[in-house]
C-alpha cells in the first residue's frame, strides 16, 4: 500500500485547523498532484453534533471539489479530528465512509494522526516531508 505523502505545510494547516476548532471536530480535504498532498483545505462541519461527529458541509465540499478540478488537483485524503479521542476510526466513521482515498484521523488526546482505508480499516503510512 502506497504511503500518503504530505507537505509540511499541509500537515501544519491540518493540525492547526483541528486545534482551532476543538472541542468541535474539524474536517477537510488534502489535495495535491502526483500522489503528493501539498495543501489542506478545511471544510465547515455541518453535523448537528459537531462535538462528536463530522459532516463536511455539502455546498463547501462541492465548491472545493470544483476548485480542485479547475486547478487540476486530486483529492488524496479526507481528514477529520477526534478532539477528545484517539487517532483511530469510530464505528460511525466506518459506517459513513464513502471515499476511496485514505481517511486521516487526528487524535488530539494523543497528539497523533493516522490514516486508514475505510470501511476496511487498513492503515496507510503517513509521510510528512521534512
Ligand atoms: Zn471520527
Amino acid at each position: 500500500m502506497a504511503a500518503l505523502e504530505l507537505s509540511r505545510e499541509a500537515w501544519d494547516v491540518m493540525w492547526s485547523d483541528a486545534q482551532r476548532r476543538a472541542p468541535e471536530e474539524a474536517v477537510g480535504l488534502l489535495v495535491g498532484r502526483g500522489g503528493r498532498a501539498f495543501a489542506a483545505w478545511p471544510l465547515a462541519n455541518a453535523s448537528p453534533q459537531p462535538l462528536v461527529h463530522y459532516l463536511a458541509d455539502p455546498s463547501a465540499l462541492l465548491a472545493a471539489l470544483k476548485s480542485a478540478d479547475a486547478e487540476g488537483l486530486e483529492v488524496l485524503a479526507v481528514y477529520h479530528s477526534h478532539p477528545d479521542g484517539l487517532a483511530r476510526p469510530s464505528a460511525r466513521d466506518r459506517e459513513e465512509a464513502g471515499w476511496r482515498v485514505p481517511y486521516v484521523i487526528l487524535g488530539l488526546a494523543e497528539g497523533r494522526a493516522r490514516a486508514f482505508r475505510l470501511p476496511a480499516g487498513d492503515e496507510v503510512e503517513i509521510r510528512v516531508e521534512p
